[in-house]
């Protein structure tokens, strides 16, 4: 049985006991529109030639968004909303192997926060057409980034950027 959307253990998962948690409180900075209405419709991890879905920007952040059209591939963070956050073992084949959540990409964890590479098709009055989610529709926006792998950074280079083989700063 595949279990995906209840508070049910599968054989030798294990939660912790925690307080409602209090201790950070993020913005969202949008919504993301994507196909997927269940979580069993999304794919497990997104393709960058998958479907197309849509980051709707909060009006107040459109500003935010100068400059990012540079970059084909940008990095999405989103809030795993449905998610339970209590589990440290889980057992993905639910097969009664267990893997800590840490060494998991599930959106099971304490701060369900999802990332994904994504393409990025084109920017409208605030929406962004991107390729490559997984998640399901109507999912918090986080953040988002240019990819790391093409970004290099604006800002000159500081001391901690000394590498012991390069140049001294
Ligand atoms: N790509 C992200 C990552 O690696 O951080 C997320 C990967 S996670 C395995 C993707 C899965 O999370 C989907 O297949 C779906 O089962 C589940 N999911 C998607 N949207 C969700 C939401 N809003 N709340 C809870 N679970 C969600």
């Amino acid at each position: 049985v595949h279990v995906t959307n209840t508070l049910e253990l599968r054989a030798n998962e294990q939660s912790v006991d925690l307080q409602p948690a209090s201790d950070a409180a993020l913005r969202f900075i949008g919504v993301i529109r994507t196909p997927w209405k269940t979580r069993d419709d999304c794919p497990r991890q997104g393709h960058l030639d998958g479907p197309s879905c849509e980051l709707i920007v909060d009006p107040v952040w459109h500003e935010a968004l100068q400059g990012l059209d540079a970059f084909e591939t940008i990095e999405v963070l989103y809030w795993l909303d449905k998610s339970r956050r209590d589990l440290v073992l889980q057992s993905p084949k639910s097969d009664g192997h267990t893997i800590g959540t840490f060494a998991l990409r599930s959106p099971v964890r304490p701060n369900p926060i999802g990332t994904s590479v994504v393409r990025l098709d084109r920017i409208d009055a605030g929406t962004l057409h991107v390729r490559g989610l997984d998640c399901l529709d109507g999912t918090p926006l986080i953040d988002i980034k240019p990819d790391r792998c093409v970004f290099t950074p604006k800002a000159p280079p500081k001391a901690g950027d000394a590498r012991p083989d390069g140049p001294k700063m």
